[in-house]
């Protein structure tokens, strides 16, 4: 039989699959999930028609937000993983030898339980003993520790779905300013950011959204074929050094397949359209929204 299972990035404009079997598919209390065996990627986690990870292609995405946020804090020892109920993201931090805990807060427990069934390549990781699994949402989870901890993190990454349903406030100022709050001297955020050909908008809010309570705010960009037709971003925030300038090991002290210490230096190169959406000012209606939402917010964890 001739089965196929589409995305679709626009009303117009969708990328086709061919599937040779459905493992699983329910939905849970957060989103509709699906585990597809397909040709051309292998085991692929499919959340709300939206393709999350695939075995051929996840070291690319997992290895980029993880790689290069430790690497540019240079020695962390407490992680904070949002989102990610994969796995993959987990594992790429925890082969940091400096990594003594790792805190993996994840909406959706049904997530990490099809990829412990399906994709244990991923997932396996999820039970090492330095990681402590917290299902609950990542937004309130932030604004506790900012407001009840202080300081805890060096790094914290944000692998989330779209900004869509439960993951819409992890794309909101107020978030961010929780997390820079929740962070030690030094911490990096990295978020995967979205598609900066199919989501101009999700980007810039990103980018101007953690302006606002960091300093320091780059964007790198990588290539996951299975992610949109073009580069995929990510956006890193820091109160120190600049993190395209990260004295990254060479050679790294474990092998990979996508990063590399050049790739680290380069990924921050973007390319002029995205420049220019970055660097112009900022559209009025955005920066009316990111007030509202960072005064709405504001007595909690303000
Ligand atoms: N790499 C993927 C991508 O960008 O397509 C993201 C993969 S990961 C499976 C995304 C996870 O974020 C999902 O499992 C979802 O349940 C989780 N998530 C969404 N909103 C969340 C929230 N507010 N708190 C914690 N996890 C959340």
């Amino acid at each position: 039989m001739d089965l196929w299972f589409s995305e679709l990035h626009t009303p117009n404009f969708h990328v086709r699959v061919k599937v040779r079997q459905t493992l699983e598919f329910k939905r849970t209390p957060y989103q509709e999930l699906a585990i597809l065996d397909t040709l051309e990627f292998g085991r692929m986690l499919v959340l709300d028609g939206i393709v999350q990870t695939t075995e051929a292609d996840e070291f690319i995405y997992h290895e980029m937000i993880a790689h290069v946020p430790l690497f540019a804090h240079g020695r962390p020892e407490r992680v904070l993983i949002i989102g990610g109920g994969d796995g993959g993201a987990v594992r790429e931090v925890l082969r940091h030898e400096t990594v003594q805990r790792v805190d993996h807060v994840e909406i959706d427990e049904a997530v990490c339980e099809a990829c412990r069934r399906w994709l244990p390549t991923l997932s396996s990781a999820l039970d090492d003993p330095r990681v402590s699994q917290h299902f609950t949402d990542g937004v309130e989870f932030v604004r506790r520790v900012a407001e009840e901890d202080g300081p805890t993190y060096d790094v914290i990454i944000v692998d989330s779905t779209d900004p869509v349903g439960p993951a819409v406030g992890l794309f909101g100022p107020a978030f961010y300013r929780n997390a820079r709050k929740a962070l030690r001297p030094g911490g990096v955020l990295t978020v995967q950011s979205e598609s900066p050909w199919f989501m101009k908008q999700a980007v810039l809010r990103s980018y101007k959204g953690m302006s606002r309570s960091f300093p320091m705010v780059r964007l790198y960009t990588a290539h996951v074929p299975t992610y949109s037709t073009f580069a995929w971003s990510f956006t890193i925030g820091t109160d120190g050094a600049d993190p395209a300038a990260a004295d990254v090991p060479d050679p790294l002290p474990f092998e990979t397949s996508y990063y590399t210490p050049a790739l680290h230096r380069a990924c921050f190169t973007l390319p002029a359209f995205i420049e220019r959406l970055l660097e112009a000012p900022e559209p009025e209606e955005l920066r009316r929204q990111l007030d509202e939402e960072m005064n709405r917010a504001g007595g909690e964890g303000s």
